[in-house]
């Protein structure tokens, strides 16, 4: 088998438009998203209006990053210090960030084999905690059954607010990711569907909740010149009350954003012809499960999840071992020691402790790899081949 010699974290190049409007931007010295003439706009601001277009959300407010977007989603919904928020044990460390920013108490929900939130456990959780606010975490892309969920909700008086870093351009049952609820967090840093290093996008229908968290974000009472904002009016009872937490998003990556934006529909479909043609070799492994993905789910396969059936700790190190020797970097989120990014809910040690028994037994198990659209189909074929190959070598249960 010969070694797979790609980058896992090398993304494509920023489009030659993007480069082109940010030299504008710099051209001009008007960096900050308020430094607007009278009548004039902003990249910011057409940011906000091309995003509320793509999603079919009234408002849309740019800022600093994912996190940001969940924070002030969280406090612009009235969430603050001793509150509980109900929100799915495997996801990523800005999560639990965010609720432990606005000084709440995460929640932590079992997930199922398939990654999602166990909607059993959320419903007991929901009566034992009390908590009136979930923040869903589509993590690595996975979406549970959305009319469930919000049907559950609905039931229960509990308000949704999606964590949609991975999920931008998904759907479930033709309707976008982050429209299920009160509003929907989005993240542009490098490593999601849009890339400008850092930043983040809030959705919501909602004018006094969108009002606060422009008022939040750091507005200076220039609300005006927001791109998808609602009426002034909506403001006027609102603007003294809200602190200033400064999370603006700047010109220069809304302006490396919008060509980005353009093209977003036509990447999700090359993702996920690399995710399908992965998806599919690994199928075929009886010592690998893949997650289902149920057929309401028009997923984004910028990640690909499995399972080596059965491993032990040991197996799970043998394994990584062998697929690293043939240059392929997985990540093991079950690890007892956190690296890089594979932290479990045992590692947040700022969120109460939390027994989550199905969610421990799932994650022991489940490796993750990156899918950059810098690699080809015929990479992808290769990759395929390496994790196939070492799940045989390394004698999994089930494997050849
Ligand atoms: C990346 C990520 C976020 C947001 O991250 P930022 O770096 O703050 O933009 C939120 N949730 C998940 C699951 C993520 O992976």
């Amino acid at each position: 088998m010969d070694p797979f010699t790609g980058n896992f974290t090398q993304q494509e190049p920023i489009p030659d438009a993007a480069i082109e409007a940010a030299l504008e931007v710099m051209r001009s010295g008007r960096l900050h998203r308020y430094n607007t003439g009278p009548g004039e706009s902003s990249p910011v601001a057409e940011l906000e209006a091309a995003y509320a277009a793509y999603q079919g959300s009234r408002f849309c407010l740019a800022c600093a990053s994912g996190g940001a977007a969940m924070t002030l989603a969280l406090r612009a919904h009235g969430v603050g210090a001793g509150d509980k928020v109900l929100t799915n044990a495997f996801t990523l460390a800005p999560v639990p960030g965010a609720i432990a920013a606005v000084g709440a108490e995460a929640v932590l929900v079992e997930i199922t084999e398939d990654l999602v939130i166990d909607l059993e456990d959320l419903a007991g959780k929901i009566t034992s905690s009390g908590a009136r606010t979930l923040l869903l975490s589509n993590m690595r892309g996975h979406l549970c059954d959305m009319n469930a969920l919000t049907e559950l909700l609905d039931q229960h008086g509990v308000t949704l607010i999606e964590d949609c870093a991975h999920t931008m351009g998904a759907r479930w049952n033709g309707r976008k990711s982050g429209s299920f609820g009160l509003a929907g967090c989005f993240s542009t840093q490098t490593y999601k569907h849009i890339n400008s290093g850092e930043g983040g996008l809030l959705t919501s229908d909602d004018p006094e909740f969108m009002a606060r968290a422009i008022l939040l974000s750091g507005s200076y009472m220039l609300y005006e010149r927001h791109g998808a904002a609602p009426e002034p009016h909506v403001f006027e009872g609102l603007r003294l009350d809200m602190p200033n937490m400064s999370s603006r998003m700047d010109n220069l990556r809304a302006a490396i954003l919008l060509p980005q934006l353009a093209q977003l529909e036509e990447n999700i479909e090359r993702w996920n012809a690399r995710y399908d043609l992965i998806a599919e070799r690994l199928a075929v492994c009886p010592a690998l499960r893949v997650p289902v993905r149920p057929a309401a789910e028009y997923y984004v396969g910028s990640s690909i999840q499995f399972q080596l059936i059965g491993a032990a700790p040991e197996q799970m190190e043998a394994y990584l071992s062998a697929v690293a020797a043939l240059g392929v970097d997985l990540k093991w989120f079950g690890r007892a020691e956190p690296v890089a990014f594979t932290s479990t809910h045992k590692s947040w040690r700022y969120v109460p402790t939390q027994n989550l028994p199905r969610t421990d037994v799932v994650l022991a198990s489940l490796l993750d790899m990156r899918l950059p659209l810098t690699f080809s189909l015929d990479d992808c074929a290769h990759l395929a081949d390496i994790l196939v190959h070492c799940a045989e070598v390394t004698r999994l249960p089930g494997a050849a």
